[in-house]
Formats: structure tokens, sequence, C-alpha cells
């Protein structure tokens, strides 16, 4: 079976829970919680990876970065890849889908401020795709592990920075609330405000 146009909701949601799980394992070691799984085009998982930031201290260490490292040697040209991520990817990470040959992106809560998919051009190279993109899946469980971010975390002077951006994140994504009534909604990639800064 492809998973090129096989997107029932419950396999949506079950491979959600697998990010969702990577999502929980950078929760309980502090890092900002968010988890990612790349699929192949038989619907395996050939990645997985969360944040790592803060334990790497390295800026690109995404979630999706994380997976696509994890799949080191797995993505192939001309094959087709699913990645599934509890936070809209911001626009290294989209990009780095396109360049990857991923032609659905699928993830949980939206990214309002930091978002990429609707911002990244899919480049012209030979293996770039243009990725379908379906959110809203499993966004209010995404939404809650921030929240939990901030009960475990959020008194930690030494973690302002991941804090600034889960308020932000909490504060534009206010409506989730209700959660899992939110359809997924489909889209495609195509085509900011300032930030805050922590106390000197
Ligand atoms: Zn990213």
């Amino acid at each position: 079976m492809t998973i090129d146009h096989c997107f029932a909701p419950a396999s949506l949601h079950g491979w959600m829970q697998l990010a969702l799980n990577e999502a929980r394992r950078a929760l309980h070691v502090g890092e900002a919680p968010i988890g990612c799984v790349l699929l192949d085009a038989d619907g395996s998982v050939i990645g997985a990876g969360h944040n790592a930031m803060r334990e790497t201290g390295v800026v690109t260490a995404h979630a999706e970065m994380k997976a696509f490292e994890a799949a080191a040697n797995k993505v192939l040209p001309g094959q087709s890849y699913t990645l599934v991520t509890t936070l809209e990817p911001c626009v290294m990470c989209t990009g780095a889908a396109m360049l990857a040959g991923v032609t659905t992106i699928v993830y949980g809560l939206k990214a309002p401020a930091d978002a990429g998919t609707a911002r990244v051009e899919p480049p012209d190279s030979p293996n770039a795709t243009a990725p379908a993109v379906i959110g809203q899946v499993g966004a209010a469980e995404s939404r809650a592990l921030f929240h939990q971010w901030l009960e475990m975390h959020g008194d930690d002077e030494s973690r302002c920075e991941q804090r600034l951006f889960i308020d932000q994140l909490l504060a534009l994504t206010d409506e989730v609330v209700s959660g899992e009534s939110t359809k997924p909604t489909a889209t495609r990639a195509r085509p900011n405000s300032e930030s805050p800064l922590c106390p000197q």
C-alpha cells in the first residue's frame, strides 16, 4: 500500500501519535515538546526525532531535522515521503522537506509566528517537491504538551527563550482549545512580528 493518496483520519491520527510520543520524550528532558516521524511510501517509520536545541546547543536541531538525520541513507531520489510533526514546521524544515522529496506534511498544532508551510516555495531542483500540507491533526494534544512544559519548566530562568516561544505559541493558538473537533485542513505548500527578548 502506498500512502500518497491515503489520508484516512485513523492513519493520520495514528502517525501523529508516534510524533506525539517523540514530543513527550522532548518534554521530559526539558526540550520544547515537538516531535516528528518520517514515513516512507509504505507508511513505515524511517526516521524519528524530537527537538534537541537545548541538549545540542545547535539552533537547527528541530524535531524534523533530527528525523531527517535519523533517516540518513534511507531518503532516496524519486521516492515519496510523509513528514508528520506535532507543530507546523518552520521555513528551514519546510525547505528541507521539499529538498528531501516529502510529498505530504502532516502537522498538529498551527505555528502562526514561525510556520514555513505558506512561506516557502519549492526550489526548481530535480527531486524537489511541493508537498501537500494537512494540518490540525492532534492539535489539542500537541498544544497540551506546551502547557505541560510551562508547568514543569516555566519557572526556570535558564529556559527563558524557550518560555517566550511557548508563551507566544499558546497565545496565538488560543482558539484550538476545543481541539479534536477541529477538522484536518489540507493545503499545498506555498508562499514577523518583533520577538520579545530575554532579560539580560
Ligand atoms: Zn524547524
